[in-house]
């Protein structure tokens, strides 16, 4: 089994871990990973050189299209979304029209499935943009990715380009004044020789430390699910993530543990 790729721009509905019945909307490009992060655990597998020919990403007019069409589908097979999830093959910040496309899909979320929610996953690089910002601030589930707190396990973990800087996006998450969701993937291994563990005491005290200023609604945190584009990477246990999820909520923050 490998990593895999969304081939449409509209996918699903999926059973997800973490939000029910989903209805995916990839705003990158078609079999193609783009993303400003290259997690040696994503499922999409390696982040590549930006390639013209391929990092096509579609626009917002056809978003809308599809979205609509498939709402409409769903509508006649009677069967519900419980969200409708920004994900897919990278980062769906960086699409240039990622805030006109949250408009039109709060609309047409309003018109065909008012009760579903509306979710963002991001990796929170993009926040420096006024319009991404608050595009973000009017979704259901705002779940901005803060795997770790430390630089060098930031740079090892997510090896993200280089003018994205953490302290930035630590700065940029405290601005959200409580309307967002933090994930955190939990993860231990070997990339490149380095030894990778984002769960040993000294990580997780800075964490829970910057997690107590962001002050968000909640914490997700979480395993590796799938397949890595790293070897040598493992899962840590359940026991663990309960010990994690513990002493967050200790901390009198709110913690969902998905595994
Ligand atoms: S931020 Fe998300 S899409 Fe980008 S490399 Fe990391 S896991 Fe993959």
């Amino acid at each position: 089994m490998g990593t895999f790729l969304f081939d449409d721009v509209v996918f699903g509905p999926v059973n997800s871990r973490r939000f029910g019945v989903s209805l995916g909307i990839n705003l990158l490009p078609e079999g193609y990973k783009y993303c400003t992060f290259n997690c040696i655990y994503c499922e999409c597998g390696w982040t590549f050189k930006n390639n013209a020919e391929k990092v096509k990403l579609p626009k917002r007019s056809f978003v809308s299209k599809n979205l609509k069409i498939r709402l409409e589908e769903l509508r006649e097979q009677g069967i519900a979304p419980d969200n409708i999830t920004f994900a897919g093959n990278g980062e769906p910040t960086i699409h240039p029209d990622f805030a006109g496309i949250i408009d039109d899909t709060i609309k047409l979320r309003n018109q065909y499935f008012p009760k579903a929610e509306i979710s963002v996953l991001t990796n929170s690089s993009m926040l420096h943009n006024k319009s991404v910002f608050d595009a973000l601030n009017k979704v259901d589930n705002n779940v901005l990715k803060l795997d770790t707190v430390i630089e060098d396990t930031f740079q090892m973990l997510n090896q993200p380009a280089p003018n994205i800087s953490l302290e930035n996006i630590i700065a940029d998450l405290k601005r959200f004044t409580g309307n967002h969701i933090i994930q955190t993937l939990f993860i231990k291994g070997e990339f490149n020789g380095n030894r990778i563990d984002n769960t040993t005491q000294p990580e997780l005290d800075a964490w829970l430390k910057v997690i107590k200023d962001i002050k968000p609604k909640y914490v997700m945190i979480y395993p590796i699910a799938r397949d890595t584009p790293a070897k040598n990477l493992e899962k840590i246990s359940k026991s663990e993530l309960k010990e994690i999820e513990a002493m967050v909520n200790n901390a009198g923050i709110k913690t969902k543990v998905y595994y």
